[in-house]
């Protein structure tokens, strides 16, 4: 299947117009008023016995939300952990600091995370620091400028791509927050209330369905097992539910669909660097390159000794990474950091990097779904007998967002409760 990619190209001018108009206090207001999940509890003989596949965000919220209404719910993960992509690094850095792998911010229209972490009683925080200036370094040239402060025209020497554009908006940074004591807690926290039900080392190979439900074949402990279920929710990127053995197979369309959505590539480098570099320089650990993509030093604290400063690039730059064996990637960003951050090698207390593209579980970092047209997400999300989707790629809105696994897990727990109660 030849899948076409739509961007969209909606004028920045009236993006910036829509998003001025919509201030904090409409967005509190419409946080308050709006109510996400229909929180139903099943008759008890309509209670269906449920296998959701894969413990990332989706996952995790679908089985959490889907025990809420009284249904037995059985999660396979294939990791050793839970979480997938929503999830933190702590070594080999100083104890007590930590820096995420996935889902690093969300905005302030990201309804569904701020109410789950409300939920679970998680403390969120500003992810941009607002102390100390910004970087803009931009075709050799550097530029320093203050938190929420607008990236001058005169700054910019091309025409930017759309992602480009969303990174040099100071807008999108006012409003912007992170998971405090890191975005693994989260996961764990949808965890917590479902751990009895989470089976990890469970690697899902083959679902075949029946008429009255479907069976479910995994791998665990080197064993096969099989489990049956009435209903399967694949909470896998479809990069990896691709291998999956389906019989009978899926309709044409949804099985080209799952062969063929791509996923864009993304690394991440981190550094541990003591705060006194920043400090001293008046800077805020934050800048938007278009050499090391973004970088960022979340929670930089100068009453600490050191911090965590991350470079994230994405699609061709990190794929020319992505062929370099790790000290390469690192030593590369760190020399690429250098050209506009003085020094930086000689501060470097250890380092790591990590790509999600070379997990075999994952396989790219964010899935390209958002660039589709309706008809195919709609595809992209479509039941297929007792099969139902989730996953950040099968939402409607925040595609690639964990905003977006949240909304494909109501979506889904809905799916499973009307079928339940309209017989
Ligand atoms: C570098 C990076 C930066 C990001 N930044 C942000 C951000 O700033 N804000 C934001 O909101 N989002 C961000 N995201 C996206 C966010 O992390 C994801 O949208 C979200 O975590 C995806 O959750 P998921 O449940 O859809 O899938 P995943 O997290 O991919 O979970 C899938 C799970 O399925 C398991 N699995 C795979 N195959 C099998 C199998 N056969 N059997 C059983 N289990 C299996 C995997 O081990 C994994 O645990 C980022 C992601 C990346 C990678």
């Amino acid at each position: 299947m030849n899948i076409e990619l739509h961007r969209l190209d909606i004028p920045r001018r009236l993006v910036n117009g829509i998003r001025r108009r919509v201030n904090s206090a409409k967005i509190e207001s419409a946080f308050r008023a709006r109510s996400h999940r229909a929180d139903v509890a099943i008759p008890e003989s309509s209670r269906a016995e449920v296998i959701v596949i894969g413990a990332g965000i989706s996952g995790l919220a679908t089985a959490y939300l889907l025990r809420q209404g009284g249904h037995r719910v059985t999660v396979l993960e294939a990791g050793a952990q839970i979480g997938g992509r929503a999830d933190s690094v702590r070594s080999p850095f100083r104890s007590g600091l930590c820096a995420d792998a996935g889902g690093f911010r969300f905005a302030a229209d990201h309804y569904r995370v701020r109410e789950y972490l409300n939920e679970f009683n998680l403390p969120y925080t500003n992810f941009y620091n607002t102390q100390g200036d910004m970087l803009v370094y931009l075709g050799g040239a550097l530029f320093r400028r203050k938190f929420g402060e607008r990236v001058r025209p005169s700054w910019i020497p091309r025409v930017l791509t759309n992602e480009e554009s969303w990174m040099f908006d100071q807008e999108n940074e006012i409003e912007m927050f992170r998971v405090s004591g890191g975005v693994d807690t989260f996961a764990k926290a949808f965890a917590s209330h479902i751990s009895d039900s989470i089976s990890l080392h469970s690697e899902v190979r083959k679902i075949t369905q029946t008429s009255s439900g479907a069976l479910v074949e995994y791998v665990s402990d080197g064993e096969i097992k099989t489990q049956f279920a009435d209903y399967v929710v694949s909470a896998i990127p479809y990069s990896v539910l691709k291998d999956m053995t389906f019989a009978p197979t899926l309709k044409s369309d949804k099985a080209e669909m799952i062969s063929g959505l791509e996923y864009r590539p993304g690394l991440l480098v981190y550094f541990e660097i003591p705060t006194e570099y920043w400090q001293t320089q008046g800077l805020s650990g934050f800048a938007v390159t278009d050499t090391v993509g973004e970088l960022w030093s979340p929670g930089l604290d100068f009453t600490r000794d050191t911090a965590i400063t991350i470079s994230y690039t994405k699609d061709e730059d990190a794929q020319e990474l992505m062929a370099l064996p790790q000290e390469e990637r690192i030593a590369t960003i760190a020399k690429r950091i250098e050209e506009f951050l003085p020094d930086f090698r000689e501060f470097i207390q250890c380092s790591v990097s990590l790509c999600w593209d070379e997990d075999r579980l994952i396989r790219g970092s964010r899935s390209m779904a958002q660039f589709l047209s309706q008809d195919q997400m709609a595809l992209i999300r479509r039941t297929e007998g007792k099969i139902h989707f989730a996953g950040e790629h099968t939402a409607s809105l925040r595609l690639g967002w964990m905003e977006g696994a949240l909304e494909s897990a109501e979506r889904v727990a809905s799916e499973i409760n009307a079928i339940c109660t309209s017989g």
